[in-house]
């Protein structure tokens, strides 16, 4: 199946978009974070409306929090304005702006408001953005001399299992991730990852296996943080998959199984992303506590003994 055919499918199973103002942010948050020289630093992640990005990768969900067109000239410094208004005050150390698409797409984050931008970011002392491989250039490089804080790029690697990683639909080649990372690194720009556990097309069975080795692959690229996201159905794509023994969603405890896996890894941070994940877990009894392990576990890098279960044998 083409490309063109591909994308298609996926948008034409996607359930109603809900309406975006392209002048109010999602959401922010603040959190703590654990950096690979074992600094605690805090980060405000602002969740930006903009426009949608042009993969289609097959899992994906972000583009709920989209809007149709391009994003409008001067509506993403509009949102940040509006966040850190509202922020107290001493601000955080790091600053997040997730668009749900590609920071360096001109049609999600116009040229002309990168500089506002900057400016607007110039308090922090390090800044997160997104972006998909293809799309780190020098446009990249650009962004990180107008910053006064040190550049982090977030980038979606996913799964390296060669069948699942075609067909994701994500247009993403390793040896383009590759030089990506290089780039980066020789122009002091982190490298932040994130990688599915849950994968569609990934044996359920493989499936942890396959999320480690991809974290080490990333950290082996040389990056800083590495985020494991479980993989969230709901999209019509998932479901499409999972009607043919293509995808099986994650479950808590190969969420566990894989930060736990991963604790071995040196000079990265390496995180699982809980947001959300009480529904990966039927279990009443321990799920909360199960939760909590992995955010202690997130923040401190430490390992610590499974959440024995008496009602669901979880350990
Ligand atoms: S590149 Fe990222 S934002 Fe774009 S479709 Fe893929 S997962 Fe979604
Ligand atoms: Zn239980």
């Amino acid at each position: 199946m083409s490309v063109a055919a591909a994308d298609a499918r996926i948008r034409r199973l996607r359930p109603p978009k809900p309406r975006v103002d392209p002048y109010t942010a999602h959401g922010a948050l603040v959190e703590d974070e654990r950096r690979p020289d074992g600094r605690r630093e805090t980060a405000l992640t602002i969740f930006l409306a903009g426009a949608e990005c042009p993969f289609t990768c097959s899992f994906c969900d972000l583009w709920r929090y989209t809007i149709d067109g391009p994003t409008p000239p001067g509506a993403l410094a509009a949102q940040v304005e509006k966040v850190l208004n509202a922020s107290g005050t001493p601000l955080p150390d790091r600053l997040k702006l997730y668009n749900a698409s590609n920071f360096f797409d001109r049609r999600a984050v116009p040229l002309a408001d990168r500089d506002r931008l900057a400016a607007l970011a110039g308090p922090f002392a390090a800044v997160t953005v997104e972006s998909h491989v293809n799309t780190i250039g020098t446009e990249t490089l650009a962004f990180a001399r107008s910053l006064r804080g040190r550049l982090e790029v977030a980038v979606g690697l996913e799964t390296i299992h060669p069948e699942a990683s075609r067909r994701l639909n994500k247009r993403l080649e390793l040896p383009r991730f590759d030089a990506a990372a290089r780039l980066l690194a020789e122009n002091g720009i982190d490298l932040r990852v994130f990688v599915l556990v849950g994968a569609p097309h990934v044996p359920a069975a493989e499936s942890v296996a396959w999320t480690i080795r991809t974290v080490e692959y990333a950290v082996t690229r040389g990056a800083s943080v590495v985020a494991i996201i479980p993989v969230r159905g709901g999209n019509g794509e998932m479901e499409r998959l999972k009607s043919l023994g293509e995808f099986s969603p994650p479950t808590l405890a190969q969420l566990e199984a894989a930060l736990d896996g991963c604790l071995q890894f040196t000079g990265c941070v390496v995180t699982a992303d809980s947001w959300d994940a009480e529904q990966f877990a039927p279990c009443d009894a321990c799920r909360l506590a199960r939760i909590e392990r992995l955010q202690r576990i997130n923040v401190r890098g430490r390992a610590e003994s499974r959440v024995a279960c008496a009602v669901c044998g979880a350990a």
